[in-house]
């Protein structure tokens, strides 16, 4: 590496890290100079980074600089690309340890949920260096002699990515490497959440040798600010596709935007992710299954479970086992052990959404069956609590009950700490509530029985469905996406999201020497004889 990593950031309580943009292969500063400070969520004392508030002018930038190098990327070989990608692939290796406690230092993800996201980043890269080898297009048969039919995979230009926090490595590595893959170049304006992180991801794919102009990384906010500026510049034609990770309110303006343009553009967006468990469930790897999906990164995951759907029979002992396992969950600063399952929210909005959402449950009629809500602080905290608790936002996990799906409980996203609970009645009642949402990104199924779960699988509305699993865990040549209001069907990762970075491009190649046309001069062999059919009365 040109610069080590470790004299930027040591993951731990080293000096503010000065971030920079990224723009045509140098670092700079925002036009206006401006600057915002990224605060660690365990510790909002601690300034992680320093980091450039951009605007307009920068972002606008940043795109003519990849309009720039757009066509010299996309004449690179592909094989050549791959290789780029897989020198990311070793170096993020190298900094494993690194990076992960930059996650938990930033955004207060357990260091073991850290390490997996960084791990996704590393599949990721092996995966997309390989298929720099691959980038298939077809050979197709003509209907007539001496003419060759093919299909070649084009890049689309300019790439602009925006993406939330709570994955701040693993979301922009299924973006950013098969963009930079299949030829495209890439404006990636990160979020607000997880600057410093993006800065390091973006140092290690400069020292990668991704060639000036091809990765530029513009700092800033979203509404009013960098986020907003990527798309005026679609409306500018500066960008020719734009991929988003975030709340599904940002998504329907990303996609008016991306519309009126005549662009696809790829959106992730929020869950409210259901998980079942039938009667004939293993009940201990449910609750275990239920407990990390639910409450694991503070309910901070597009795919964490929203609505827990329990079949009467098994739901007082089902109840009974979860809070159980509720009672023991370690809380706390992740920064301070590996034994936590969650650590703060990460931001002050997350946490007071979270809040909010104590009084629809109770304006919905609900039960908690929880017995402390709301924040934590020093005063008021689970006795295993470890650190302190007023240096981050930490909230108590909660439990709802008596939840059915006409409850806005039931419908909306919250995004933290949270489950509520549906009961139902076999398994057909069970898949309508588990579709009772107007999202469909993940959902699960827990059931010894082949025919539910062939039911289960046929009969939801999701991208995603784990059988015996959590809602969580994607793998890195999995698609990875939802539909209704948890994204267009556009899919991340493996070969799928290739089509989201790529258009099709059809060639003829007519050797005869003379005009033939399709359809109107070829010789099919039939007699144009109308058949008899009297034969048939
Ligand atoms: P958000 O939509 O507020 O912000 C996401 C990104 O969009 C940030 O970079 C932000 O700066 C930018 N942004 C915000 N407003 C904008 C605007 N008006 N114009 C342009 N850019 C704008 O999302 P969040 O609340 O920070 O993140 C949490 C949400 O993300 C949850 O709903 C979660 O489910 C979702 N999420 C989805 C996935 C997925 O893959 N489906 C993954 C992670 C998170």
């Amino acid at each position: 590496m040109a610069r080590k990593l470790e004299t930027v950031a040591n993951g731990d309580f080293t000096p503010t890290v000065v971030v920079k943009n990224f723009i045509g292969g140098e670092e700079r500063e925002a036009k206006a100079g401006e600057r915002f400070e990224s605060v660690s969520a365990s510790h909002r004392v601690d300034v992680v980074g320093s980091v450039p508030l951009s605007s307009a002018a920068d972002v606008e930038e940043a795109c003519r600089v990849a309009g720039a190098a757009a066509a010299s990327w996309a004449a690179t070989p592909a094989p050549v690309r791959g290789a780029i990608i897989g020198r990311i692939g070793e170096a993020i290796v190298q900094y494993k340890e690194l990076l992960s406690r930059v996650v938990c230092r930033e955004i207060g993800k357990s260091m073991r949920e850290s390490r997996g996201e960084v791990q996704e980043a590393i599949d990721t890269a092996h995966f997309f260096q390989a298929e720099g080898r691959r980038l298939y297009g077809q050979t197709v048969n003509s209907e007539m002699p001496n003419k060759e039919l093919f299909t070649y995979r084009r890049p689309l230009g300019v790439a602009a990515m925006i993406t939330a926090g709570n994955f701040p490595m693993a979301v922009p590595s299924w973006k950013i490497l098969p963009a930079l893959l299949c030829g495209n170049t890439v404006v990636w304006k990160p979020s607000e959440d997880a600057p410093v992180i993006a800065y390091l991801f973006g140092r290690i794919m400069e020292d990668a040798r991704v060639p000036a102009g091809v990765l530029n990384i513009v700092h800033g906010s979203g509404a009013g600010g960098a986020g907003a500026a990527v798309l005026e510049c679609v409306d500018k034609g500066l960008i020719q596709k734009v991929s988003f990770t975030g709340s599904t309110e940002v998504g329907r303006k990303v996609g008016e935007v991306c519309g009126r343009n005549l662009q696809i553009p790829s959106l992730e967006l929020g869950g409210k992710n259901p998980l079942v468990v039938l009667r004939d469930a293993d009940l201990d790897v449910a609750v275990e299954g239920a407990l990390f999906s639910g409450y694991g990164t503070a309910g901070q995951r597009c795919t964490s479970l929203g609505n827990l759907i329990l079949d009467k029979p098994i739901a007082a002992e089902f109840k009974k086992r979860l809070l159980a396992r509720i009672s023991e969950i370690q809380i706390g600063d992740v920064t301070q052990g590996e034994d936590m399952l969650y650590g703060p929210m990460i931001n002050e909005r997350f946490g007071n959404n979270f809040l909010k959402h104590l009084d629809m449950g109770k304006e919905d009629g609900a039960t908690l069956l929880t017995t402390q809500h709301g924040r934590i602080t020093n005063e008021n905290k689970p006795a295993n609590f470890v650190g302190d608790a007023d240096a981050g936002f930490y909230v108590f996990p909660t439990l709802w009950d008596g939840v059915t799906a006409d409850m806005k409980l039931a419908q909306t996203e919250v995004f933290g700490p949270v489950i509520t609970v549906m009961e139902v009645d076999g398994i057909d009642e069970a898949i309508e509530a588990a579709n009772c949402a107007p999202y469909g990104l993940s959902s699960a199924c827990y059931t010894m029985n082949p025919t539910h779960i062939l039911k289960f699988k046929n009969g939801i509305r999701a991208g995603m469905t784990s059988i015996n699993n959590t809602t969580n865990g994607a793998e890195a040549h999995l698609p990875f996406g939802g539909c209704g209001w948890s994204g267009n069907g556009t899919r991340e990762s493996g070969v799928w999201v290739i089509d989201a970075y790529t258009r099709w491009h059809a060639v003829n190649e007519d050797l005869a020497g003379k005009l033939q046309l399709a359809q109107i001069d070829v010789d099919f062999g039939d007699t144009h004889e109308p058949t008899d059919m009297s034969a048939l009365d």
